[in-house]
């Protein structure tokens, strides 16, 4: 019998995390979760809690002494810890790049020396204020001022693949990275910043829907399910090893046009209310106008094709967040 795949998982607490963590468990992986609960809960894992083959650390990766047990007795490793969502960035910018830097280059480092493949999750940011309106990787960053703490965010993440592959070319480290675009799905949390979960939240409610500036901005989004399918195949891939990949939906839509669709699917009496950005995330704040990912890397090497239709995606958070409003009582 082939012993079980060990796999660690950072950040498996978190919203993307603990859906990975789920899906590696029913190909019948042994999984390994560190998590410091910052953004991550423990209601995402509580279901996993009793399977024999999952194991939860709560705490941090910037300890080296607990992440190097992790990281000897596991096979493969996921890093998604990360601090992350604009809101969270904006009050937290110190431990927010403690995080996304050092913690990277502790996982990094690690793995390097373990030998152990690591898939690096870093984000669509990178690409920053690039006025393209479609991004294949090797798009070039635009960064703002370093007094607009939302290229933070963007810079932090920039580093991690830099020194991904760096390690890569000089130890030999088995990294892949993984640009994530906007994902949403059921355990997402509109707490730091994500539109989806926040507009249907507020649309359950009847409360206002908060379009942050003129509403023109575009985004894409892909569902969880999708994004897991594609990280857990890319990871399998051997030529995707020391190459970044986008990972999204290629299909765009406005953030006015997601809050009329949110209120329409919920039946809500909400309002559209548009906020200056300036409000919503205080002065000299900057959004990217277009944001829709060139995935035609991560298809050819693993015939990547997302499935889930943005309608599927807001029906199944919807009745998640109504479960869970039920269940709060
Ligand atoms: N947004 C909005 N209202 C909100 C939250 C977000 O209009 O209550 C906008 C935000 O300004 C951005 C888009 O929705 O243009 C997506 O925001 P999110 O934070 O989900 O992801 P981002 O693409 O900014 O990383």
């Amino acid at each position: 019998m082939n012993a079980k795949k060990k796999i660690l998982i950072t950040g498996g607490a978190g919203f993307i995390g603990s859906h990975l963590a789920e899906a590696l468990l029913a190909q019948g992986c042994r999984v390994s979760v560190i998590d410091d609960l910052s953004t991550g809960t423990r209601d995402n894992i509580a279901h996993l809690m009793e399977n024999p083959d999952f194991h939860f650390t709560r705490d941090t990766i910037m300890d080296e002494m607990v992440m190097r047990k992790l990281v000897d007795s596991c096979d493969e490793i996921y890093h998604l810890a990360a601090a992350v969502g604009v809101k969270y960035i904006l009050e937290k910018p110190l431990q927010s790049i403690h995080t996304n830097v050092q913690g990277t280059e502790i996982v990094l480092d690690l793995a390097s020396k373990g030998n152990k493949k690591v898939l690096v999750a870093s984000t669509s940011e990178v690409y920053g204020k690039n006025p393209s309106s479609v991004f294949p990787e090797n798009a070039d960053s635009i960064l703002g001022s370093t007094k607009t703490s939302r290229w933070s965010y963007a810079c932090a993440k920039a580093l991690d693949e830099f020194l991904a592959l760096a390690y890569c070319r000089k130890t030999g480290l088995a990294a892949v990275i993984v640009r994530f675009f906007n994902t949403v799905g059921p355990r997402q949390t509109g707490r730091y910043g994500m539109v989806i979960p926040r507009f249907i939240s507020q649309a359950l409610h009847n409360l206002p829907i908060t379009v942050y500036g003129d509403g023109k901005q575009t985004r894409s989004f892909t569902y969880v399910g999708d994004v897991v399918k594609g990280i857990i195949d890319l990871m399998a891939t051997r030529e995707a090893v020391g190459d970044v990949c986008n990972i999204g939906n290629p299909q765009g839509i406005t953030i006015e046009d997601l809050a009329k669709k949110i209120k329409e699917m919920t039946k809500s009496s909400s309002e559209l209310v548009y906020v200056p950005y300036s409000q919503a995330y205080g002065e000299g704040f900057e959004d990217m106008r277009y944001r829709v990912p060139d995935v035609t890397k991560i298809h050819a090497l693993t015939g990547y094709a997302p499935k889930v239709s943005l309608d599927e995606i807001l029906e199944r958070t919807i009745e998640s967040m109504k479960d869970k409003r039920s269940e709060a009582g």
